[in-house]
């Protein structure tokens, strides 16, 4: 047989094969062979194909493409790729939060926008959402906010009881569930949203000062959402609608782009600001820290590999290059630790060795071995050495990204400041954000949520959760579940 391709097939080892067809067999009737390896490595090779989902953001898709610098941001920071008119590859990764990795894309749930820069100081990533804000404000909280989205033990069914029960007993989750609820909880495509870090980070500029720092990537094709009736229906007819669209755009040469815009907080302000800077619940106003522009992310070219490029990219937070630094946010800090842990759990040790985590400057580490090595060891294998090897000069990088703290070890939620209160921020978006139309849709989609198996006492707790946000809303949500107009 001949095609026209003029190769042929090869065993994983290089080797030609004479049949894709055929089994080696005891003559054409007979047994297979167990010693027919080429059919066995198939098999082997097929079994072992699928590898363990993200625990969250399983679903989703991405592309690459660059970041260029249009503004001097230069002193705020001295991170090489925020420097004037520097360009810099990037990947980006959406994902939903809850769904499994065959789950529809346009489930309402907020989506992960996850970047890797490749800088010339090795990588740096940005591990957002398309919401500026977070359901929870301390990482103890994280894994049972995660398990009451996803699936009950006994059925292994998803449950609005168990979501609104978690919600309405963290008070704090208030800002992210009314944002979730509203309009932008189902972005039209992955193109049609924005994306922020939403946790504060720090910069730092060569004099050594420092700057607290939130990241916007605002779409500059425009917001656009879905009702919950598409959705729905989409859910049905294209469950991978958003995979597709994206892929498809760039496909024709319809590059998405954002423009990057930052809030950026002088040191010394967050010790008085009236909100804890520093919490995941909250934004920080544009009026108080407004948008400063930075330059512009496109994405111009697909995945050839789903697999190799999307499925085994593995972002993480710690993933911080000089001239940028964390923040005492506790959720980051604990995601600092545990995203890496999760790659190493998900695709082994040398995660950092797959093509698409790999930096695209030299690496001069001094970890050695694990399984999956691909990188070479080299001689010395340790530190100090008189040997040639590598050394680390704190002069050139000194530990500036840093805050200084005191205190008893306690476990404790923040300390609070004047507009600490979980409601406020969740009415102003309700209230003044939102015009009547959107307000609309929100208690439509409340109601229909709540009215998917919510029991009490859950579902009075839901009311009382939602007045507290906004009397009228409140009233109108448990008007429209209870079927009454009293
Ligand atoms: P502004 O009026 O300056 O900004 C309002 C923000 O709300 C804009 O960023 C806008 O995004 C965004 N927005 C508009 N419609 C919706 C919607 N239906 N759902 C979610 N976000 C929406 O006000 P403030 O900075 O004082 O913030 C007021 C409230 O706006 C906050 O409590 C918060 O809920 C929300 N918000 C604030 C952000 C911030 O960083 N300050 C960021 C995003 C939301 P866009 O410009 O892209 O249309």
């Amino acid at each position: 047989m001949t095609n026209s391709s003029g190769k042929n097939t090869t065993t994983d080892a290089g080797i030609p094969v004479s049949s894709n067809e055929h089994s080696l067999s005891v003559g054409p009737d007979g047994p297979i062979v167990m010693h027919d390896h080429y059919l066995m490595e198939q098999m082997a090779a097929f079994n072992r194909e699928m590898i363990p989902d993200r625990q969250p953001h399983a679903k989703g898709s991405g592309a690459f493409g660059h970041f260029e610098v249009t503004n001097d941001v230069s002193k705020y920071t001295k991170a090489k790729f925020l420097q004037p008119g520097t360009k810099t590859d990037v990947l980006i990764r959406f994902s939903t939060v809850a769904g499994e990795s065959g789950s529809p894309d346009t489930w309402r749930d907020p989506r992960g926008f996850s970047i890797k820069f490749y800088t010339e100081e090795g990588n740096f990533d940005m591990v957002g959402n398309n919401t500026p804000v977070f359901f929870v404000r301390d990482p103890m909280k994280f894994q049972h906010f995660i398990h009451s989205q996803k699936r009950r033990a006994d059925n292994g069914l998803r449950d609005h009881d168990m979501q609104w029960d978690f919600w309405t007993l963290a008070p704090e989750s208030a800002h992210q569930v009314a944002w979730l609820m509203g309009d932008r909880g189902v972005p039209a495509t992955w193109r049609h949203m924005n994306g922020y870090s939403s946790h504060t980070y720090m910069w730092v500029n060569t004099e050594g000062e420092r700057f607290w720092v939130k990241y916007h990537f605002k779409t500059d094709q425009g917001i656009k959402c879905m009702t919950q009736e598409q959705a729905d229906q989409m859910a049905g007819s294209d469950a991978d609608y958003h995979r597709r669209d994206l892929f498809e755009a760039i496909k024709r040469g319809d590059y998405p782009s954002w423009t990057l815009h930052m809030q950026i907080m002088p040191f010394e302000d967050a010790k008085t600001y009236r909100i804890n800077p520093f919490d995941l619940t909250k934004v920080w106003p544009h009026d108080d820290y407004p948008l400063v522009e930075v330059g512009k992310l496109t994405l111009n070219r697909n995945p050839t590999d789903f697999h190799s490029e999307i499925e085994q990219a593995a972002f993480e937070p710690n993933n911080s290059v000089p001239g940028t630094g964390f923040s005492p946010d506790k959720m980051l800090l604990a995601r600092v630790i545990s995203y890496a842990d999760a790659h190493r759990a998900r695709l082994g040790v040398n995660y950092k060795h797959i093509p698409v985590n790999s930096p695209k400057c030299p690496v001069h580490s001094y970890s050695q071995g694990g399984t999956m090595r691909i990188r070479h060891s080299t001689d010395p294998v340790y530190t100090p050495n008189s040997k040639g090897g590598a050394e680390a000069d704190s002069q050139r990088y000194p530990e500036d990204a840093v805050w200084s703290t005191d205190g008893q070890l306690v476990r404790a939620a923040y300390t609070l400041r004047p507009d600490d209160d979980d409601w406020s921020q969740a009415h102003t978006l309700v209230r003044q954000v939102m015009d009547d139309s959107q307000r609309d849709r929100l208690v439509s989609n409340v109601v229909g949520h709540l009215s998917g198996g919510v029991t009490e006492p859950v579902l009075e707790r839901a009311f009382e959760y939602w007045r507290n946000i906004d009397q009228q809303v409140g009233e109108r949500i448990e008007q429209g579940v209870r079927g009454t107009n009293s």
